[in-house]
């Protein structure tokens, strides 16, 4: 098997979309600074440029060229944490307000990219939440219950039903149609490219943050090259990158990996080719992507910064997933054409942290994103900029540093 680690398949079949100089004098007096131009950057661009904020992006490297570029683009209003662990970690109307909000955010987000005007191959799909094992059906029964409870829409395959219609093998899964699958590094791209022709937006990129003083009514940020730039609010989107920025450590870094097929036979793809996943950490998900090829990823492990091993640990665990897959489709012939790893940050419940950090005042963070970062960057970037312009929102107390 010969699978070549490298650029995710994004970067491959998009190429290089647009890039930005680089800051090379002080910037006094900026309305809003949004460290990192990945989707969350340019989410909270949209929005607060929507409302009326001139903004500046300042991004370490190429334009939108850090997770954003690995993502596999699916989104659902199921997350990684269930409703039943939140409800239980904290309570039922929390994780109610959770499961509402990233809803909530599957539709904003096609509603965000259709003000804009690009179309970032979204499509809309179903999802099945597999039991994995005889445990993960205990969850998904108990899931199951509490969300139709609480009237959200799911429904409940037995084994027999999984088999008929789906040719799988598994004891249950949770099937719903609320998510959807597209390119992500096109949609952060297309939304910074829409404000930065309408001129709201300027972009600037190899430029990294390296310090940040607050105070009262401005934030100070220094660059790397010692560049001052002074701002009124300051949007902190670094991705997994936000902890230089907090005087505590708040998320764990994991790698996650992902491959991509060549194309397979279209009469071999499974119903609706929805998008598939399980309840085992973690976990296995698989998706169809442009010409029939299988996108998929998981094999999540604590982030280790090594030297040389890189390209060895991406073909290791571009094996193993492959051999989930094939497990799962046994008579899917599948080859692979493109593997990566990225980098994610995830919090101790799996929500992000979104919003002012105590002490720092005009500092609006958006991380710890973890796996189903779309969403949370959605919810982010209005959240963010509802803050900003002082309104209320419910979604503060859900994804605030001290939930
Ligand atoms: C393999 C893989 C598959 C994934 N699949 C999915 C999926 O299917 N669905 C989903 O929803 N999510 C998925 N994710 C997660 C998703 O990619 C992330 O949640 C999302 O991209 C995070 O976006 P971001 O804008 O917050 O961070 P990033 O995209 O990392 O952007 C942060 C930016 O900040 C810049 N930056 C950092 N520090 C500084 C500094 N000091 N100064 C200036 N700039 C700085 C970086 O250069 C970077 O460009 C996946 C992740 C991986 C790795």
């Amino acid at each position: 098997m010969d699978i070549k680690p490298g650029f995710p398949f994004w970067l491959v079949k998009n190429g290089i979309l647009a890039d930005f100089p680089k800051l090379t004098r002080n910037l006094e007096q900026e309305e809003v600074v949004i460290i990192g131009s990945g989707i969350s950057g340019a989410l909270a661009a949209h929005e607060l440029c929507s409302a009326g904020f001139k903004c500046t992006i300042l991004d370490k490297r190429m334009l939108t060229s850090g997770t954003t570029w690995a993502s596999t683009g699916q989104m659902s209003y199921e997350i990684d944490p269930t409703m039943l662990q939140l409800s239980q970690q904290y309570n039922e109307a929390f994780a109610v307000g959770v499961y509402d909000a990233s809803l909530q955010a599957l539709y904003d987000l096609k509603r965000a990219f259709q003000q804009a005007a690009i179309n970032p191959g979204v499509e809309s799909k179903s999802s099945l939440y597999l039991a994995s094992d005889k445990k993960g059906l205990k969850e998904i029964d108990a899931e199951y219950k509490l969300r139709t409870k609480h009237g959200f829409p799911v429904s409940y395959l037995d084994g027999r039903k999984l088999e008929s219609e789906y040719g799988l093998q598994r004891r249950a899964a949770l099937h719903h149609g609320h998510a959807a699958q597209m390119d992500t590094y096109r949609a952060a791209v297309g939304l910074i490219l829409h404000h930065v022709i309408r001129q709201n937006l300027t972009v600037y990129t190899r430029t990294a943050v390296t310090s940040m003083e607050v105070s009262a009514n401005k934030v100070v940020l220094v660059t790397e090259e010692g560049f001052r730039i002074k701002a009124r609010y300051v949007v902190c989107a670094p991705g997994n990158e936000a902890g230089m920025f907090l005087p505590k450590k708040v998320m764990s870094l994991y790698s996650t990996f992902a491959l991509v097929t060549q194309p397979v036979p279209a009469d071999l793809l499974w119903k609706d080719q929805c998008l598939i996943w399980e309840t085992c950490r973690p976990y296995f998900y698989i998706r169809v992507a442009q010409d029939n090829r299988l996108m998929m990823g998981g094999e999540d492990m604590k982030f280790r910064k090594s030297k040389g091993m890189k390209d060895t640990l991406v073909a290791r665990k571009a094996k193993s997933i492959l051999s989930q897959c094939r497990k799962l489709f046994p008579r899917i012939p599948v080859k692979p054409e493109f593997s990566w790893f990225g980098v994610i940050g995830e919090t101790k419940d799996g929500l992000p942290y979104i919003g002012q950090f105590p002490g720092m005042k005009n500092v609006y963070f958006a991380l710890g994103h973890g796996g189903n970062g779309t969403t949370f960057s959605m919810i982010a970037a209005q959240l963010i900029r509802n803050q900003i312009c002082g309104k209320m929102d419910y979604r503060k107390k859900l994804f605030a540093f001290n939930r």
